[in-house]
């Protein structure tokens, strides 16, 4: 019988990076996860690609999908939907390859329950005055959104202790080896069951 792969969940808070680290994960040639792009009701900001980056989508759109059970998990995250697409996953699992989900930290909660072996990973900044440089310097956030983002982290970092690995994210190169080496560390220990 096929193994079947393996969920890992990224999280932390909004800012930290977790979107640089996954996409210098995906950059290296021997990565060999699947990522799950999400659907989002958030406007693309430039540069982002429908299909490529999310699922752009309404909210109407978005209050469908939740109706159906097509999402694994939803949260509504400074005034917009971020949700997971189900099948996708599941299928991909079955596949016997790995999943890579990126996302906040309630989502990771409601994955939690319903993958309580998946691999839970955190990215932690180096420090809360670190985050809102980072997420100041990013230059896409009005002042009051970056407050919002603010207190959101402050919430998110308490969560922390939800999770099997804190990974801090002071250098991205640094924190992608560090996940990959969780995620092969993983394998092998369950591969001696
Ligand atoms: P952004 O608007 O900066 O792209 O994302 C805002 C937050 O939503 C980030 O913390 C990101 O990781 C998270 N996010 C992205 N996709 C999903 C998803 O499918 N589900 C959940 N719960 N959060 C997501």
């Amino acid at each position: 019988m096929k193994e079947k792969g393996l969920l890992i969940v990224l999280s932390g808070p909004s800012g930290v990076g977790k979107g640089t680290v996954r996409k210098e994960i995906f950059s290296h040639e021997d990565t060999q996860f699947e990522y799950s792009i999400s659907m989002t009701t958030r406007s693309p900001r430039i540069g982002e690609v429908d299909g490529v980056d999310y699922f752009f989508k309404s909210r109407e759109e978005f209050e469908d999908l939740i109706s159906k059970g097509k999402l694994l998990e939803y949260a509504e995250y400074v005034g917009n939907y971020y949700g997971t697409p189900v099948d996708y996953v599941r299928q991909t699992l079955e596949d016997g390859k790995d999943v890579f989900l990126e996302i906040e930290v309630q989502g990771a909660k409601q994955v939690r329950e319903k993958f309580p072996d998946g691999l839970f990973i955190f990215l932690a900044p180096p420090s809360l005055s670190e985050l809102q440089t980072r997420i100041a310097t990013r230059g896409t956030e009005t002042d009051e959104l970056i407050l919002n983002r603010m207190t959101e982290a402050r919430r998110e970092i308490e969560l922390m202790e939800l999770y099997d690995y804190v990974v801090e994210n002071d250098k991205v190169e640094k924190a992608c080896e560090k996940i990959k080496a969780i995620v092969q560390a993983e394998h092998c220990r369950r591969e001696r069951v």
